[in-house]
């Protein structure tokens, strides 16, 4: 997801260039009927390759979502898991989830779906160590299938919160055109002609574009009585996030999940131009950005440091300068706005940070780092010279320039800090290998079913040579880890005893603060309204759905929002 906030700069002059281009290349690929197609893009960043849903970080916009679905859906508005393949799924003992599935699913070839492809897929995990889901082997021992609609998942372990979050991330494949799939072709092929039992059906693709057409028989227009409105969705690979700027205001794009420069403006001056809030923050949030400080580090390793870290950044001026208030400052927790239920206000009354430059200069003076030798900048308390720099990726130009006012909010304080942008690969491989002072980053701290997913990233363990998945800072704190893992095995009905133990960990994150929550990361959303209306957004009487087509997110609401759309003539 991290793609989406990069925001190339250009003139007026390179975005028209582009522009005329893309219209020609629109003009020419497409014999769709306009009124019948929907234009998206803000997803793919390269033509598309494979439509193989374990390739989950590569396949072609919508293939989850789209054409392969998933047991449930997960509405981050509501916080609610909405049975969809399955009809029904719970827990009958401690460790036995049992699921029945919807009668009269059919796959897009005409076959019967049944228990058979949901066992079959999720044992693709135990056959195969590369499916992304095979750890989960390690805690389920076996899946019976009780006739042809429901089956029985028999668990030695139970991590209840990760199990509810891949009930709405894995797709379920058919067992009859997958069985005899070698691994090679599970874990890599491209999946050509892909088969599932969603309301669309590949089409074509090219370099530039992918193309669904809609499934007439999807099982969801009998069952549920919900029919999704495009009969072509064409989800246009991304150049530049302002070529997609210029696109959506042609009326080209009908539907951006592309991070828009002046997206207030954008609002005020084209009325046909809509996001999620028609004033601030515009946005729904998506994802929270931390200041990843590295703990192997001095002065890094030191808490008061960390602390007065937190104390000098000024996330507000992040929000206004960088982002034109598209986004809101974080919470000192970090937990996004749809997990607020779960911070303690308690805690972050007590221990909780905001914009205090005093402050900062306070804990730092009480510390021991002092400007010993009149250079404008503190010293370590064994007067080291500290010299520290902050990296995030080259052409990422939101983040670019917030980087440069964390820089502004330490030197205000006394603390030598510069800025550097490596290329993409370089800043990964600084971030992975512990080879940073300090970093933006989000990847793994995405809106979800649980704060577990997010604390899970935050505090990846153990610590190893490569941190791949999160905990760049490499934060050693057996007890937060432990905690992760009881708030894993909390059933996921039992709310109390989540916010017993997130209470805890909060306390804890708060306490050492091994990084540094600033803002939220939007789920940028602009829909055009010269084509398809009904788009989803804050106001009443509008659907409320989260309106994006990002990988992982139809399940979030994008694929519902498909099915809200109206032609606009
Ligand atoms: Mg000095």
């Amino acid at each position: 997801m991290w793609s989406k906030n990069r925001l190339i700069g250009g003139t007026l002059l390179v975005v028209l260039t582009l522009l005329l281009t893309a219209g020609l290349a629109l003009a020419q690929g497409g014999n769709y009927e306009r009124s019948e197609t929907l234009y998206t893009t803000g997803n793919a960043w390269s033509p598309p390759t494979d439509w193989n849903p374990i390739t989950n970080w590569n396949y072609a916009t919508g293939t989850t979502g789209l054409c392969y679905e998933t047991p449930f859906l997960y509405d981050p508005l509501e916080d609610e898991m909405k049975p969809w393949l399955a009809k029904k799924g719970e827990w009958v003992t401690s460790d036995t989830y049992l699921m029945d599935l919807r009668k009269g699913i059919k796959w897009q070839d005409g076959e019967e779906f049944t228990a058979q492809d949901v066992k079959f897929t999720f044992e693709l995990g135990k056959r195969f160590d590369g499916v992304y889901y095979s750890t989960l082997w390690k805690w389920l021992d076996e899946i019976v299938a009780i006739g042809e609609y429901s089956l029985e998942f028999r668990f030695s372990d139970p991590l209840y919160q990760q199990w509810e979050n891949y009930l709405y991330s894995i797709a379920i494949v058919p067992k009859h055109r997958w069985k005899d799939k070698s691994q090679e072709d599970v874990l890599s092929g491209a999946n050509k002609n892909p088969i599932g039992t969603g309301a669309y059906r590949y089409e074509t693709h090219s370099q530039d574009r992918m193309v669904w057409v809609k499934n007439e028989d999807w099982w969801a227009t009998d069952l549920l009585g919900r029919e999704v409105a495009p009969k072509y969705v064409v989800d246009i690979v991304n150049r530049s996030n302002n070529v997609s700027l210029g696109m959506l205001l042609q009326g080209q794009i009908d539907w951006s999940n592309n991070f828009l420069p002046g997206v207030p403006s954008l609002v005020e001056n084209y009325s046909n131009v809509h996001t999620y809030y028609e004033e601030k923050p515009y946005m729904l949030s998506a994802n929270t950005a931390f200041l990843f400080l590295n703990l192997t580090k001095k002065p890094m390793d030191d808490t008061d440091f960390r602390k007065a870290t937190g104390f000098a950044v000024d996330s507000g001026k992040i929000v206004s300068n960088v982002y034109g208030h598209i986004v809101k400052a974080s919470n000192p927790t970090g937990l996004l706005p749809n997990w607020s239920k779960y911070v303690s206000e308690e805690t972050v009354d007590e221990k909780g940070f905001s914009y205090d430059p005093a402050k900062a200069k306070e804990i730092l003076d009480k510390a021991g780092y002092k400007d010993v030798n009149d250079d404008g900048f503190r010293e370590g308390p064994d007067g080291s010279t500290i010299e520290l720099t902050i990296i995030v990726p080259n052409g990422w130009t939101d983040w670019m320039q917030s980087i440069r006012i964390v820089r502004d909010g330490l030197n205000a304080v006394g603390i030598n800090a510069t800025v550097k942008f490596p290329d993409f690969g370089n800043y990964q491989d600084k971030i992975h290998a512990g080879t940073f002072d300090m970093a933006i980053n989000n990847f793994g701290s995405s809106v979800s079913n649980s704060p577990f997913t997010f604390y899970e990233w935050l505090f990846q363990s153990p610590i190893k040579d490569r941190m791949s998945n999160g905990n760049f800072g490499r934060y050693e704190n057996q007890e937060v880890f432990d905690l992760v893992t009881e708030l894993n095995k909390t059933p996921t009905s039992d709310t109390e005893a989540m916010k017993e133990t997130i209470t805890d960990i909060q306390d804890i994150f708060l306490t050492d603060l091994p990084a540094v929550p600033l803002w939220y990361n939007g789920m940028w959303f602009q829909g055009n309204t010269s084509h398809w209306k009904n788009w989803p957004s804050g106001a009443e009487d509008t659907p409320d759905h989260m309106p994006s087509t990002w990988s992982g997110y139809w399940q979030m609401g994008g694929l519902l929002t498909l099915t809200e759309l109206e032609p606009a003539k």
